[in-house]
């Protein structure tokens, strides 16, 4: 599980894998850490106009902080039907409670998204 955060300008602000028993933390979800470094780097709790790409579809915790955080695009590689809370479950984004929905790009399987995560894992390899 692996998330990239992405600036207006396209420059990787942010990226995070899950950490939640590292840090003894049950939101250390990748999409979180990404979402609290970059708006720390930011000074800001908003990240407008940013794209978020994730390896798999985001659970209810994490699309309810990607609203939040007024991020403008949401790209993930596959749906999870175990804890994923936006195509299914939940469906976060659409409540009427859901204040800001980003645009949803699910199943991308090529291009910018898949060569972002991609770098991403190579260099946690690495
Ligand atoms: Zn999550």
């Amino acid at each position: 599980m692996g998330a990239v955060l992405v600036d207006p300008a396209g420059r990787i602000v942010a990226r995070a894998g899950n950490r939640t028993r590292e840090l003894a933390d049950p939101t250390g979800h990748a999409e979180i850490l990404a979402i609290r470094s970059a708006c720390a780097a930011l000074g800001s709790e908003r990240l407008p106009g940013h794209d978020l790409y994730v390896t798999l579809e985001p659970c209810p915790m994490c699309a309810s902080a990607i609203s939040q955080a007024r991020i403008a695009r949401l790209y993930y590689g596959a749906g999870d039907p175990k804890s994923g809370g936006i195509a299914q479950g939940p469906r976060i984004f659409a409540h009427s409670q859901s204040h800001h929905v980003p645009e949803v790009y699910d199943g991308i399987g090529a291009g910018e998204a898949e060569r972002l995560l991609k770098a991403f894992f190579l260099g946690r390899r690495g």
